[in-house]
Order: C-alpha cells, then structure tokens, then sequence
C-alpha cells in the first residue's frame, strides 16, 4: 500500500458481485490483477483497466492482498490449495480476503493453514446484492485478526460502507449466514403476505406500499416485492445461491445443536422452487410455490 493510500489487490472470482467490486476498487485508483476460470468473465473489467492474469498465483503477483469471491466452499479451497494456488504463491503483503459466503468451519481450517505458512486469512462475506455491489454500498463483515483486518480495511472502503469487524476467524461469515436465515425466512413471509392478500382481491401494489410504511417494512419487501408482484423472476440473487447458503446455516447450527425450525421449512420450500426449475431465477421466485399452492399466478 503506497502512502496516497492506492493499493494492488490481485481479485479472484469475477462473477455478479466480483466484477462490481473490481470497478470500485480500480474507480479507487487501486491497482487490479483479476483471474476467473471463464476468460470472457474478465473481458469487461480489463478494458476498464485491470490486468488479466492466467491462475490464481499470476492474479496475487506484486499484490498487497488477494480477495476472492467465488460460488461456494470447494472453489475457495481449490484457489488456495490447488496447483497454482495461493498457499504455494500467496501475494507480496501475505493476507488473502475471501469475500464469497462459505462455510464458517471451512474458514477456520484454511485460516489455522495459511497462519502456519505466515499468511493472513480475513472471511469477509457480504450483503447487498449486486446493487450494493454496483454501489460500492455493501455490508461487509470480517472475521479475522485485527491486524488483519486494518490492512484490508483500506480495500473493503472502496466496495463497502457498512464494515464490521465482527471477531476472531468465521464470525463474518456466522454474521452473513445470521443475514441469510432472515432474509430467506422474511422473503416467506411475504409471499404469504401477498398469497393473502390475492386472494381476497386487494391490490397488491397498494399493499405492498402500506406495509412499507409500517412495523412490516423491510428490504426484501422493498426491493423484491415489485418482481414478485410483476411475477418477474429474472434477475437478482439465484434461488440455488440461497439454498447454498441455507445449508450451510443448518450444517452450522447442527454443528452447534442449535435447532432452527423456521430455516428448516422455508429450505423445503427452496427445494420445491428448485424442483420446478427456478434455480437460476431470483429469490422473488420463491412466490411461484405459493402460486402453485393456490393455484394462481401475477404477471
Ligand atoms: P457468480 O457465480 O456470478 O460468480 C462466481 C465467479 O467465480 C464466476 O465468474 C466463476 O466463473 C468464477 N469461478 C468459479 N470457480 C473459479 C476458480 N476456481 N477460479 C476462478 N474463478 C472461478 O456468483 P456471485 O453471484 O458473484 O456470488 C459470489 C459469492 O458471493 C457467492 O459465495 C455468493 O453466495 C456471494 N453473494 C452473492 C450475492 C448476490 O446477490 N449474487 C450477494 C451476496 C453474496
């Protein structure tokens, strides 16, 4: 990191969320290595300014950090521990940041493997979708040593403006599964609120926009409420994501014996979503189970 506070962050993962946060970072004057395994991923950002590297170990060359942001658990391990990966050549300032939602117990095992090989290892997963991402608004909760932490602050400035350092080793990514329990299970509660509501003949806009305005306003109901109404279920946070990320939330909780009844019937209803091909679509698509409960359909 130079004095002007610019840094070089080398950026692994360039998907829905990476490539947003990539044009934040280089908007911040930092200085972009990126890898994906879909060359064309990269093609955007690197006519925007960023270098494109050939593996894991080229994108962390020179690099004060590396940050990844990658679909699940397995990828993550596959970009440290694989063959051109991070834990043979790790970057210059020795800290990895992995920004993608995996599993707190997986963390913790490549963080004790990077410390014995003198690197840092920082889980900072997100919230805000690829809006915030867009934005550079995103919550970002950290997990990690507090050294480590105020070195990737800097970084994390640049995508984010909520930033927490939550605690030691996989509490940022504890925090984010905490984020998706509810968001998921609020994301039901709507789809009940408006199943009812169809029913008896009130118009959905208008209740959508009274309910904002009171004690059962949230996120969710703002920002996905209009696509659940129009039946759009294009764009957004794919439905396999969540259900991803609610597993991990159970494999967690029974981890710890921490029953969570609420998580465990609104995964069953992912699953039917899933069931009848929704996987790729948005989270709004969780509305099409309660169309097919009531027989009926918006759009
Ligand atoms: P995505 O599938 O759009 O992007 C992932 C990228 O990683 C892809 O471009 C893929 O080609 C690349 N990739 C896979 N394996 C790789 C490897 N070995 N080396 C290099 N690149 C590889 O996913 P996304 O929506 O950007 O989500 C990324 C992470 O962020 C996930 O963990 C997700 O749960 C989390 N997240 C997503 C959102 C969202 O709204 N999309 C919001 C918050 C958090």
């Amino acid at each position: 990191m130079g004095r002007d506070g610019k840094g070089s962050v080398g950026f692994i993962g360039i998907g829905t969320m990476g490539r947003e946060m990539v044009r934040n970072l280089l908007k911040a004057g930092h200085g972009v290595r990126v890898f994906d395994v879909v060359e064309a991923a990269m093609a955007d950002v690197v006519s925007e300014g960023a270098v494109g590297a050939r593996n894991p170990a080229d994108a962390a060359r020179g690099c004060d950090i590396v940050i990844t942001m990658l679909p699940d658990t397995p990828y993550v391990e596959a970009v440290i521990y694989g063959e051109d990966g991070l834990l043979k050549s790790p970057p210059a300032g020795r800290l990895i940041v992995d920004m993608s939602t995996i599993s707190p117990v997986a963390v913790r095992r490549i963080h004790a493997d990077l410390q014995r090989a003198d690197i840092g290892f920082i889980d900072a997963p997100v919230s805000g979708g690829p809006l915030g991402a867009r934005n550079g608004a995103l919550s970002i909760m950290a997990g990690g040593e507090a050294e480590a932490f105020a070195r990737a602050e800097p970084f994390f400035k640049a995508m984010g403006t909520t930033i927490t350092h939550a605690g030691a080793s996989g509490a940022g990514q504890t925090v984010k599964l905490c984020n998706q329990l509810i968001c998921g299970i609020n994301i039901q509660a709507i789809c009940e609120a408006l199943a009812l509501g169809r029913a008896s003949g009130v118009d959905l806009d208008l209740l959508r926009r009274v309910l904002l305005g009171g004690s059962a306003s949230s996120w969710m109901l703002d920002k996905l409420g209009p696509a659940m109404i129009a039946g759009d279920v294009g764009a957004g946070f794919r439905i396999d994501l969540m259900l991803k990320d609610l597993r991990l939330v159970q494999e967690h909780a029974q981890a710890l014996n921490v029953p969570l009844p609420g998580t465990a019937l609104v995964t069953s209803q992912y699953v039917d979503a899933r069931a009848h091909g929704e996987g790729a679509n948005g989270n709004q698509a969780l509305f099409r189970v309660y169309d097919r409960m009531t027989n009926q359909s918006t759009g």
